[in-house]
């Protein structure tokens, strides 16, 4: 049987190695950061007849491509990130994508080269037969998988610009996702002072001090569930990285430890803050103090007065024969930021979160299509 559209492309997207290079570097030059794929959509845009401009850093683009129709009509973006986690474990080939039961395997085919794949192909429809029936930015934003700094460049460059609302590919099992947690990451810093381990007592254990801080944490952690989420469940902490210490001989004087905090879309990052750092004084003292706080991720909230995607959205999946199905996303996302921006943003995408970052990752070809299908609609295909 021949390949569909948005399959062929699948393929192509994912022997482009974009892997996040991560903040400690770890990953080979030949296969990390997302500028040859960038480029490579941007090239497709191109032969679409629609302008793309590539953004950040050289090894670290995003690309942004923008079909004007009309000032009267609604102004969506699509976003799909570009970058996809490590390959370190994979048991197939990353870069070699392969086609077997009804899947397409292979780095980032699930989490979110799918999402890009179907919509470029839906974009490839639609222009054939004429224009769309909206106004679309096309964008692939860089370093999602970290710290979302390829949508900031994004936002930076379409500041001023009228955007309705925006969706975010992800794989959502082919559901609108309008809520998740927001995610935060921080180091806290522990001191004390150092001493011969046969006189503990003239020095201040650092490694106690930290023992201490994340147990207070974790008691801290555990009442965090009076404040649950009908749909999200419990905002969260947990502390999943430590180090203190020299040598068995000698008291130590300092250690870190890493923490990851999930907020509910209520939750005020600043007044968390606040509330650990109080934490940590009223256990430590001066010993312990934040060392960096990062918001890598608001959380989203469906829009009060309700999402002014909706209609449309609920349009293209009948159009795609799919169920309009709202749910909420147990992880962060791009749509989170877009949303913290003042856009309101949803979360769509074909394949399962379950598959995304595996050892064999794959998608479902027939997601992948309809998918596609929702996109054409979306943009304004009408059979
Ligand atoms: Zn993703």
């Amino acid at each position: 049987m021949p390949l569909s559209r948005s399959i062929e492309i699948l393929r192509d997207l994912i022997a482009i190695p974009s892997v996040n290079p991560g903040r400690d570097g770890r990953v080979p030059a030949a296969i990390a950061g997302e500028s040859r794929y960038a480029a490579d959509v941007a090239a497709r845009l191109g032969r679409l007849g629609i302008d793309a401009t590539l953004l950040g850093p050289p090894h670290r683009q995003s690309v942004v491509g923008e079909i004007h129709v009309s000032d009267t009509a609604d102004t969506v973006l699509i976003a799909s990130h570009l970058d996809t986690v490590a390959v370190d474990g994979m048991v197939i080939d990353p870069f070699e994508p392969r086609l077997a039961d009804g899947r397409v395997s292979g780095r980032g085919s699930c989490d979110t080269k799918a999402g890009m794949a179907a919509l470029l192909a839906a974009l490839e429809r639609v222009l054939a037969r004429g224009k769309p029936t909206r106004n679309v930015i096309v964008v692939g934003e860089a370093d999602e998988e970290v710290a979302s700094a390829g949508v900031a460049q994004v936002l930076t460059h379409l500041a001023g610009r009228r955007i309705d609302w925006a969706l975010a590919t992800e794989p959502t099992d082919l559901r609108l996702v309008g809520r998740h947690k927001g995610v935060v990451h921080a180091r806290v810093g522990v001191r004390g002072r150092a001493c011969h381990a046969s006189i503990p007592g003239e020095g201040r254990n650092a490694l106690v001090t930290l023992a201490r801080c994340v147990l207070a944490l974790d008691a801290h952690a555990a009442g965090l569930v009076q404040d649950t989420d009908p749909e999200l469940g419990p905002a969260t902490l947990s502390v999943d990285l430590a180090a203190a210490g020299h040598a068995e001989n000698i008291v130590p004087d300092s250690g870190w430890f890493l923490l990851d905090r999930r907020l509910l879309p209520h939750e005020e990052p600043a007044r968390v803050h606040n509330e650990i750092a109080a934490l940590l004084r009223q256990v430590a003292g001066d010993d312990a103090a934040i060392e960096w706080w990062r918001l890598e991720k608001p959380a989203l909230e469906r829009p009060s007065g309700g999402h002014p995607g909706e209609a449309a959205c609920a349009q293209a999946l009948a159009a795609a024969g799919l169920p309009v199905r709202w749910d909420v996303a147990s992880f962060g996302t791009d749509a989170g930021v877009l949303a913290a921006h003042g856009i309101p943003a949803l979360v769509f995408g074909p394949g399962s979160i379950a598959q995304a970052h595996t050892a064999d990752e794959w998608v479902a070809i027939d997601q992948v299509e309809r998918a596609s299908a929702f996109f054409a609609a979306l943009l304004g295909q009408t059979d």
